[in-house]
């Protein structure tokens, strides 16, 4: 069975029945291969494999190559089934229907309208078609007697930092239909929130919610700029910020580390981080500390103090489920249920939705890890 579709329990109670959120995941990282394999099939598109279970190992084969290329390459074969309209609402739907199938609550669906062009479809029909199949995920959720929240995140590629104003304003245009904020992904190094400044200060007008990949592929400097140019809320990944820890000195149970004043602004501002644990291992993002979970620098952030929450970047590359990404850390950290309560919370809190709407949420997890 594929880890999306496992149950994965913590002492006896099924991690995938809890209520979860899920904050930082890539539309076009989180395709069913069969649908990719249809999709393919309709519109002519050549793939690496047909069959959709071997499709889905390529993919887990090319993350795990220890190569942000062949890692990049991944992207190529789900974006190219993602250019029409019916192609993006099935993707979307699809997409919330297994989040809710994971337990999620509410989700934000993060993805680049720009690279959705290339056959024919304006960047405000991309939105709509994206929207379009949110919107009938989540009647036929509620239909059944379920709950799901979905927004959009619209993602501005920092390579093509001439088109962020465009993008900024796309999402400005759609945020009384779906769209929740703002994010800003591609290559971290060379391209800091700064050479975007104009649009960040546009957005900051228009009090539309950002965050920005910093931290996974950059280091301190990177996050800066986030902060300070990109005025980000939350931080995607940011794991990288444990550079500015020093560590005074370690004993069996316990590591003492002082914060740089980066990193305590980020603890005091309860500024949230969007880890992404197999993510997180398979870009090199924690290399610095090792290439296990264990060796993540989560745990340190958790135990300061952060406000850190789980995440998973994208499903497919990565086979993975917010409920498996729960599962690795507590199987590698020791968590219990309260653990994984605190990290919903966080997540709670850090939604780019209004406080009344946040505290609903906050309702319903408690709800939900109370009856357990
Ligand atoms: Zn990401």
């Amino acid at each position: 069975m594929s880890a999306p579709d496992r149950e994965y329990l913590l002492s006896g109670v099924s991690i995938n029945a809890l209520p979860k959120i899920s904050l930082h995941d890539h539309l076009d990282g989180g395709l069913r291969p069969q649908t990719i394999v249809e999709l393919a099939d309709e519109a002519g598109v050549e793939l690496p494999e047909t069959d959709a279970a071997r499709l889905g190992s390529w993919f887990a084969r090319q993350s795990n190559a220890g190569s942000l290329v062949e890692y990049l390459k991944t992207f190529d074969v789900t974006v190219a089934v993602m250019q029409t309209a019916d192609q993006l609402t099935r993707v979307a739907r699809e997409f919330v229907e297994d989040l809710h199938a994971d337990g999620v609550i509410y989700g934000e669906i993060r993805w680049a309208p720009e690279q959705h062009l290339t056959r024919g479809l304006t960047l405000d029909q991309a939105v709509e078609a994206v929207q379009a199949g949110i919107d009938q995920a989540v009647a036929a959720v509620e239909a059944a007697g379920g709950f799901i929240r979905v927004g959009q995140l619209i993602t501005s590629l920092r390579h093509n930092p001439a088109q962020t104003m465009e993008i900024a304003q796309l999402a400005v245009r759609h945020r009384d239909a779906g769209v929740v904020g703002f994010d800003v992904a591609g290559p971290e190094a060379g391209f800091p929130a700064s050479t975007m400044r104009a649009a960040f200060d546009y957005l900051a007008g228009e009090y539309l919610p950002v965050t920005v990949h910093a931290g996974e592929a950059d280091g301190l400097d990177s996050i800066r700029s986030a902060l300070f140019d990109g005025r980000a809320l939350r931080l995607g990944h940011g794991v990288r910020l444990a550079e500015d820890f020093v560590v005074e000195r370690q004993d069996d149970d316990n590591t003492y580390v002082s914060l740089g004043l980066l990193s305590q602004w980020v603890k005091d501002r309860e500024i949230a981080l969007e880890t992404s644990p197999s993510s997180n291992l398979q870009t090199g993002a924690i290399a610095r500390w090792g290439e296990t979970i264990a060796e993540h620098p989560f745990d340190l952030l958790y135990q300061l103090g952060f406000r850190v929450t789980v995440n998973v970047d994208n499903r497919l590359m990565s086979g993975t489920s917010l409920s498996r990404e729960l599962s690795l850390l507590t199987d590698t950290f020791g968590y219990d249920l309260q653990d994984l309560e605190t990290f919903q919370l966080n997540a709670a809190a850090a939604a780019f939705l209004p406080l009344e709407d946040r505290e609903e949420l906050v309702d319903r997890i408690a709800l939900g890890f109370d009856a357990v």
